[in-house]
């Protein structure tokens, strides 16, 4: 305190003319006349002052200045008393109706599909969550920044405007309550104040000067430091800038990497801090270093540190209004009247739009700040929001134009704004009626694309800047934002401005009308694809505006006519080259056609059009209005001139067609682009539909024999229609031949298609509803397939969920794919197989399915086109193009060229066409009868389509000579339904004029039925020959696949329950079923072996596994893992140099897993195979797939990762000789087991203590006993030392190399001691995993392991069991010493454990594992035999045993509410008195007064899983076969037979009972150690049995409420506001920020990222993470490795959403989380990665490190 002070009185000495307090300050400028210049004064004095530390600031320091000295006694002046109290009155009354809050990038906002005006209107995270729209149809978006918050703007939505937050009247205030609570003087200072506050704000951002101050603020004496500062921009590159700065300042690359970020942030930095001189040559430097050829050099000034200094400050000062602006609308009016206020007598706009224009200068942090300005002040208050937007409109073409040149992104130029008030609809009427706001931006278009115009006056992209052309969409888009609510009312003034802006906007659209010309290459191809996309963007930019304005225009008659008008002149200015060309004659049965002599193939011709297209439009919308009629009102008969009109389209769409036949090859690719798009669901609106349209206004306008012979004549096919053709040129033909389908095909559309409101009778839903029947036609497909399928309004809606129900189901998906929409049945009919959307192979999959479909239901194949509905009165007349002349001459012709031999131009599908047009000819006239008396109808195609001519047959013959054409067979079906479709027209013609017809008629349907039926059978006997020959072919396809998979994949499983040859050939092997299933001691059944003859996979020989034999291997992965771990997160020793790893902690944290694909190998092969791998990974540059130094490889047949082979060892057969065991049994107790053990241990002790390496144990008593001495071990029962084979051996020590390298994280040592504990280890681990999952997933111990689990088990285990041979028995013997002193009474080393701190079954596994060596001599190698083993096994497992029982007693969670008491069992008597005496040992440490029946049942719970894993090790070990309830899922018998196995009595108390005298001792050690006392006292950290079993986290079933999580995330390291990456760990619910410099750490010198660090400790280098903002889960293994998995959200359709593209609500999918849990606890992670960046090269670009 008293040093604050001191600081303060030496500031204030410097500025001693001035009130010391805030309070006497304030007073003082009160005094003053002209608060500005007071202001300027005291802020003169100051800023420099407090920001003069620029380059390293003591940002705390600098605040507290500012706050004293400044703003407080501002905050006095403004109110005249203490600013904390008012502000703090003030705040109650705050609660405005507009939340305003302003994104930051990466923020979530939410939309709301059912309630907002437009797909602009958003709401935070905050003011969502307490919406009505939470349970509506809503959106989820990531903002890009620089948008706010809607809640509360009630144009904004339809329904609910406001958040509970924002509701007015909430909280009991009255609104005028609300509004005013500021006394006048307040008002009076505030207006005195704000002022100088903005001009001060103003004059320093705009500040040009680098050396002088403005005069009113050069008061002090002035000092010779300026700072040398750089400007960010979007070119350079990260690295660039940090290599020029250390270059140029000579620094460390951490500092540069400083500089560097803070530029990237803020926008501008000072690198350097001198004289003006040093400065100014740090500035050419930087300049020098970071230019080259292609880059300008950064941006870099000089500055003075005062101008810094006050720049800064403005910015704060800045922050602190909008704090006080915050609090009261009257504070944001006034301030706004002063930003609005334009100097009298000066030249100079208004200080808001001085800024404004200045915006494009300033760095990215002074914009930001600004633009916050203007968002808390004029965009909280309607009516000044209306006065900044109509200074927006005035500036706008400057402020589009300085943006166009900027560098920096959209969101942060105040461009960027004009969406928050264009969409505004009251907004955006005031601004079109008063300022013409249409006309100014289609006029800024206008100035800004100029540089693209050709001599022609039409645009020219090529050789565009894609950015630059990227700013102008801006533009383009802020037309859109203007056009999206259409206007209500329409005043004249309204109508007037609009039509001036449509006018303007039709000049756009004449530089766009025939731009970027093609002409056909012959000869050469082009050198040079040319630019289209920037042409094609455009066009897809102005999809939904076009459509925008004809609505608009739309709006009522007289507008839509005037509209019409102007655009009709409009194309015919454009069209005037065409009317001077010259001309030439079509003639064809004696129509001829007067016409320009055009040709596509030779002459110009261009794809844009979007006059022609918009007139189409605004045609269809005269028709849907019915103003048709008037037209001619506006458009005089002769001045409409309809063959003009459809010229263009027609031409366009005959380059399709021309393109389709290839003529056009020599182009390139960019046409075919091109021509993609155009018929493209993004574009087609505007270009392929209308252009379809405009063909159907000429043929509804124009003579039918006229309009075909000008198509005929466009599609240059008049002379392929010509009868005398004979040309024998095969791609000439092929040519005609597919312009001719092309032409049939669009003739098809035009009488067809009549799906648009406006061409035929239809709502809009019809035609969405026909579009969605048509894909799900092709098949059936995901929400989002279709969705994409379907055009999107200017408000991003297809319409698909409104209707999608009335002809689709929806399948849901199961735990992988997605759901899917199928059709619903009755839907079917209205396919149409030339529907114009379809693409071609979308054609011909969906005919393909139909057909098929209708096979199966036994039905004909025809496919004829659905009945069409009516055509609107503008279209009727397009039906006559069906019955003319012409179109009868080219029907006919078809068919007769397919009749004849002879002729090549025809082909099955031109065939199809025709029979569809004569169908869609039979179905009009058939409806037409239907409807009106027959005289009334006068369109007569039957009678054309029969007629008989002189020179031809008609088409009912020809149809009938068709049907007889055996290659024709297909289209039978199809014949025959025209057939009988020729034979109801012709009823319906004769029904009235013939009454005797009637019943003829009847005879002749009659007729009709009989031959339908015989054809029926017929069809019904060929379907089924058709069957048997299907499954023919099917039994031998998987005949053959079985073969293969027998010969390749499954071989080694498909053994598994083969015969069983045993190779003991005992006198008498009695059935399997008298084996006795007990696996340890006297009565232990037999080994059950089998045989075994596996395929290498690589070599594909067979061979047996013998020990003597060459070692097979199966491939393995060794990994750590943290999937059991009771300790989540706990420190991991990063290198195991000096680790003792022979005890495995309880809480299992870290465990060493080994798992196996199952297939096996040679080694031979297996080396050859790997060596062969790093040779060819040698030659290539750069191999991430895995990592050879650490002997990772693919499998080669599964492509799983694995780094290791292990050996596969037969199991040896032991079978004991009962009498023999029942002999031992009266000798060999417990007691005397102990002591043979510890007589031979003290023998070995003895001899070593000579040695170099005596055992250090101590022996407590009863060494001396003479009875057992040293070879006492060896009398009950020895047998040789298996031998193996030289090959086996090798690999037991590399793949026990492995394991010690892995499970240790050191480099491979084979001699390392440490070896075979690490292999005991994993077996133990990997056998607790498994058991551990069999649990998790409800599975029964054996008979549901996968093949691989338990082929891999069984190698493991036999493995295990050679291991020990490798080794040198005097290592094995001292690591079991210590492990047999846990639980041998008399027996402790210096080093053994607590009995709490050590996992028991590990002890176990080692301790059987290496009892064995106990029996080795200098002289001989021997092990015990069958019998000696049985008992050790026994007692080693009892002993054990019992020690876990303790622990688990020990550690009984005493907290649980003992709820049931249950009925006295023998067990609970047995655990009570166990416990009493036990509790004589511990001196009251352990829990007194639990019930017995308690403590029995905590103690089966606990022990369980410790039985299952000792059955599987000792199943897996001895071969002996487990009882059949172990086999099923009985959870109770399972107890009871574990038991049995494990030759354990139920009532486990026994145990203690019968060997209380030898296991005393042991208990009263263990109750009396120290440790085990301190242990119990943490109780948190006590593991307790049994042990939890991991799951990921829960996850709630609301996305949004994880993304809520996520917008509260704030970085540990960084206080900055930058967007963040927000990532969940699914292990442990961390929440870490990835992806950034901030959290990154160093491990063994190299960078990662925070989750690859975290992942490290949480799942030992394997994790799963869930990107929050992106819905995305990513696993990931070590520090380069990982993949992207699908998240376990779906939407309401069954389909995940990476990244939120759709946005649609998601919810937690049960199933697929589960799913995901399972690869995590089956150790499948890197597995998984593995796999996918197999197939998915793709994501290798991605830096995991990073990550
Ligand atoms: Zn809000
Ligand atoms: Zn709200
Ligand atoms: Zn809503
Ligand atoms: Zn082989
Ligand atoms: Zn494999
Ligand atoms: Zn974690
Ligand atoms: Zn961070």
């Amino acid at each position: 305190m008293a040093d604050e002070e001191a600081r303060g009185a030496e500031r204030m000495e410097i500025c001693s003319e001035l009130p010391q307090t805030p309070q006497r300050l304030a007073a003082w400028w009160d005094q003053k006349v002209d608060f500005y210049t007071a202001f300027l004064h005291h802020l003169a004095q100051l800023v420099p002052e407090i920001y003069f530390a620029e380059m390293d600031p003591d940002l705390e320091k600098q605040e507290e200045s500012v706050q004293m000295s400044i703003f407080t006694p501002l905050e006095w002046y403004l109110f005249g008393e203490d600013p904390d109290i008012c502000l703090e009155k003030l705040k109650h009354f705050g609660a405005f109706q507009l939340c305003g809050k302003v994104f930051k990038s990466g923020e979530t906002t939410y939309s709301c599909r059912d309630c907002a005006i437009d797909p602009t209107c958003v709401l935070c995270m905050d003011c969502f969550q307490n919406s009505v729209h939470k349970n509506h149809r809503y959106k989820m978006h990531t903002s890009t920044g620089g948008g706010f918050c809607d809640c509360g703007d009630i144009e904004a939505w339809k329904t609910g405007p406001f958040c509970v937050n924002h509701e007015p009247g909430r909280a009991g205030t009255i609104k005028e309550n609300s509004r005013c609570p500021l006394n006048e003087e307040v008002i009076a200072q505030a207006r005195k104040i704000f002022p100088s506050v903005i001009k001060y704000i103003v004059e320093m951002t705009i500040w040009e000067e680098e050396k002088e101050l403005p005069p009113e603020l050069q008061i002090r004496k002035k000092n010779e430091r300026y700072y040398c500062v750089l400007f960010n921009d979007e070119h350079h590159s990260y690295d660039h800038v940090i290599y020029s700065l250390q270059r140029a300042l000579d620094c460390e690359l951490a500092e540069a990497q400083l500089h560097t970020t803070a530029i990237d942030r803020e926008g501008r930095r000072a690198v350097k801090v001198g004289g003006y001189a040093a400065c100014q040559e740090a500035k050419e430097d930087i300049k020098s270093h970071s230019e080259n050829v292609s880059q300008h050099p950064l941006h870099v000034e000089v500055l003075h540190s005062d101008i810094m200094a006050h720049q800064k400050f403005a910015l704060r000062l800045g922050s602190w209004m909008n704090k006080i602006m915050s609090y009261s609308s009257d504070f944001r009016q006034i301030f706004c009247q002063a930003c609005l206020r334009e100097e009298p007598g000066s030249e100079n706009p208004c200080l808001i739009s001085r800024l404004m224009l200045w915006d494009a200068k300033l760095y990215k942090g002074a914009r930001k700040i600004l633009h916050e300005l203007i968002f808390s002040s004029f965009f909280m208050e309607m009516e000044y929001k209306k006065l900044f937007a109509m200074e927006f409109v005035k500036y706008y073409k400057q402020l589009q134009k300085e943006y166009i040149s900027d560098d920096h992104d959209r969101s942060i130029s105040i461009t960027a704004l004009s969406v928050q008030m264009f969409t505004v609809p009251t907004l955006a009427r005031h601004l079109i009626e008063e300022q013409n706001v249409i006309s100014i931006i289609t006029e800024t278009l206008l100035e800004v694309l100029p540089e693209y115009l050709d001599r022609n006056n039409k645009f020219n992209f090529q050789g565009y800047s894609q950015d630059k052309l990227g700013r102008v969409y801006a533009v383009i888009c802020d037309l859109k934002y203007i056009l999206i609510s259409k206007p209500t009312i329409w005043t004249e003034r309204l109508r007037m401005q609009f039509l001036e802006g449509f006018r303007s906007f039709l000049k756009i659209l004449t530089c766009m009308q025939g731009m970027e010309e093609i002409r056909r290459q012959v000869g050469q191809h082009i050198e040079v694809d040319p630019d289209w996309e920037a042409a094609i963007a455009i066009q897809m930019q102005l999809k939904n505006i076009l459509l925008m304005f004809q609505e608009w225009c739309a709006c009522d008659e007289e507008l839509l006519l005037v509209a019409y008008k102007e655009c009709h002149k409009a194309v015919m200015r454009c069209s005037t080259s065409f009317m001077s060309s010259s001309k030439t004659v079509v003639q064809f049965c004696g129509h001829s056609l007067e016409t320009k002599s055009y040709r596509v193939s030779e002459d110009l011709v261009s794809i844009h059009l979007p006059l022609s297209r918009t007139l189409a439009g605004l045609h269809v919308r005269l028709s849907r209005l019915g103003a048709v009629s008037r037209l001619h009102e506006f458009v005089s008969f002769e001045d409409f001139q309809v063959e003009v009109l459809v010229e263009y389209p027609l031409r366009c769409l005959v380059l399709v067609a021309q393109v389709v036949a290839e003529m056009w090859r020599r182009n390139g690719l960019s046409l075919i682009s091109q021509v993609f798009y155009y018929q493209d669901v993004k574009c087609r609106e505007e270009m392929y539909d209308k252009d379809i349209i405009m063909l159907q206004i000429g043929a509804s306008l124009m003579d039918p024999n006229k309009f075909l012979l000008l198509v005929l004549q466009r599609y240059e096919l008049a002379e392929a229609f010509n009868k005398t053709v004979s040309t024998k040129d095969q791609d000439l033909i092929k040519q005609y031949n597919t312009l001719i389908e092309e032409m049939l095909q669009v003739l098809i559309y035009i009488v067809g298609e009549r799906y648009v409101p406006g061409v035929g009778n239809v709502t809009k839903e019809e035609v969405t509803m026909r579009e969605i029947i048509h894909l799900l036609c092709i098949e059936p497909m995901p929400h989002s397939a279709v969705a994409k399928n379907l055009p999107e309004n200017e408000n991003n809606e297809t319409g698909l969920e409104n209707v999608i129900s009335k002809v689709a189901t929806f399948k849901k998906p199961g735990v992988s794919g997605h759901g899917v929409y199928e059709l619903k049945d009755e839907s079917l009919k209205d396919f149409n197989m030339y529907f114009y959307h379809y693409s071609k192979t979308q054609h011909s999959k969906a005919e393909h399915m139909q057909k098929k479909r209708r096979k199966q239901e036994n039905k004909d194949e025809a496919l004829p086109p659905p009945p069409p509905p009516e055509f609107c009165p503008a279209f009727s007349k397009v039906i006559n193009l069906l019955n003319c002349d012409i179109m009868m001459y080219i029907l006919r012709t078809v068919f007769e060229r397919a009749i004849d031999t002879d002729s090549n131009l025809w082909t099955e599908g031109m065939l199809q066409m025709a029979f569809h047009i004569l169908a869609l000819g039979l179905l009009e006239e058939k409806q037409q009868l239907q409807k009106a008396p027959e005289e009334e109808v006068t369109f007569d195609f039957y009678h054309k389509a029969s007629r008989l001519d002189s020179s031809a047959m008609n088409i009912q013959i020809l149809l009938e000579k068709l049907k007889g054409i055996p290659q024709l067979e297909g289209q039978k079906d199809m014949i025959t339904w025209l057939l009988q479709m020729f034979d109801t027209v012709k009823r319906l013609r004769e029904k009235s004029c013939l009454i005797v017809a009637t019943t003829s008629g009847l005879e002749s349907i009659k007729n009709d039925e009989i031959t339908h039926d015989k054809e029926k059978a017929e069809r019904k006997r060929k379907a089924e020959a058709a069957r048997l020959h299907r499954q023919k072919i099917m039994a031998q396809m998987s005949a053959l696949q079985k073969n293969f998979i027998e010969t390749h994949k499954l071989m080694y499983t498909s053994e598994m329950p083969g015969k069983e040859d045993s190779i003991m050939e005992e006198e008498s092997t009695p059935a399997v079923s008298d084996y006795s299933r007990i696996a340890l001691g006297p009565k232990r059944g037999p080994t059950v072996t089998e045989k075994e003859v596996l395929t290498c996979i690589l070599c594909q020989e067979e061979q047996e596994v013998k020990i003597e034999n060459n070692a097979m291997v199966l491939s393995a992965c060794v990994q750590k893992s943290t999937a059991l771990t009771q300790h989540r997160g706990k420190p991991i020793e990063l290198s195991g140099e000096t680790l003792d790893p022979l005890f495995m902690d309880p809480d299992l944290a870290y465990g060493t897993y080994t798992g196996s694909c199952g297939h096996v190998m040679h080694a031979v092969c297996w080396q050859k195979y790997f060596e062969a791998v790093q040779l060819s990974s040698q030659q290539r540059i750069h191999v991430d797939l895995f990592d050879l130094e650490s002997g990772e490889y693919l499998c080669p047949l599964c492509k799983s990762l694995c780094n290791t082979v292990i050996p596969i060892i037969p199991l040896q057969p032991q079978k004991l000789n009962s009498e023999n065991a029942d002999v031992l049994a009266q000798l060999l107790t417990l007691a005397q087991w102990i002591q043979t053990v510890l007589a031979r241990i003290s023998g070995y002790n003895i001899r070593h203590a000579k040695g170099e390496n005596p055992i250090p144990v101590f022996f407590n008593q009863g060494t001396g006993d003479s009875a057992f001495d040293f070879h006492s071990i060896l009398n009950f029962g020895v047998q040789s030392l298996i031998k193996y084979s030289n090959s086996i051996k090798d690999m037991v020590i590399l793949f026990a190399t492995t394991i010690y390298r892995i499970g240790l994280k050191v480099p491979p040592d084979e001699t390392d001691p440490r070896v075979p504990m690490l292999t005991w280890s994993t077996c133990a681990f990997t056998t607790q995993a498994i058991e551990n999952l069999l649990g998790d997933e409800g599975k029964p111990l054996f008979g549901a392991l996968q093949n691989r689990q338990h082929n891999g088990l069984k190698a493991l285990m036999q493995f295990a069991v050679a291991q020990r041979i490798t080794c040198p028995q005097v290592l094995i013997q001292k690591h079991l010493v210590r492990l047999l002193s846990v639980v041998l009474p008399n027996l402790k080393s210096e080093d053994t454990p607590c009995l709490l701190s050590i996992d028991l079954f590990h002890v176990l596994v080692g301790a059987v594992l290496a009892f064995p060596s106990l029996y080795w001599d200098d002289t001989v190698d021997l092990q015990p035999s069958s019998v000696s083993s049985s008992y050790n096994h026994l007692y080693l497992f009892h002993l054990i045993t019992m020690a876990h029982m303790f622990q688990i007693l020990l550690t009984v969670d005493t907290g649980l509410p003992l709820a049931q008491v249950q009925e006295d069992s023998e067990e609970a008597r047995s655990a009570s008195s166990f416990f009493e005496e036990i509790s004589q040992y511990t001196s009251g440490c352990i829990g007194y007064g639990i019930p017995g029946w308690y403590l029995w049942v905590s103690l089966k719970n606990g022990i369980t899983p410790y039985l299952r894993c000792a059955a599987l090790f000792f199943h897996y070990l001895l071969g002996v076969t487990p009882p059949e309830e172990l086999h099923t899922n009985s959870a109770e018998g399972e107890y009871s037979a574990l038991c049995s196995y494990l030759s354990l009595p139920t009532n486990l108390f026994l145990l203690f009972q019968e060997y209380w005298d030898t296991v005393r001792p042991l208990l009263q050690r263990w109750c009396t150690d120290p440790a085990l006392i301190n242990y119990l006292k943490q109780k948190n950290t006590v593991v307790r049995y049994p042990r939890k079993r991991n799951s990921l986290i829960e996850l709630p079933d609301d996305y949004s409420c994880l993304l809520n999580q996520a917008s509260h995330f704030r970085c540990p390291r960084s206080s900055d506001d930058e967007r963040k990456h927000p990532v969940l760990c699914l292990f442990c619910g961390a929440i870490l920020c990835s992806q950034n410099i901030c959290c990154q750490e160093i491990v063994n010198g190299e960078e990662v990222g925070a989750c690859i660090f975290h992942a490290l400790h949480c799942g030992a280098g394997v994790c799963i993470f869930l990107k929050i903002r992106e819905c995305r889960v990513v696993l990931v293994e070590g520090k380069a490795r990982g993949c992207a998995y699908p998240a376990p959200y779906l939407d309401e359709y069954g389909e995940t959403d990476p990244g939120l593209k759709r946005g649609n609500p998601l919810h937690l999918s049960r199933e697929r989380y589960r799913k995901l849990h399972l690869v995590w606890q089956q150790h499948c992670i890197i597995e998984e990665i593995a796999r996918s960046q197999e197939t998915n090269q793709m994501l290798f670009g991605f830096n995991w490190q990073l990550l």
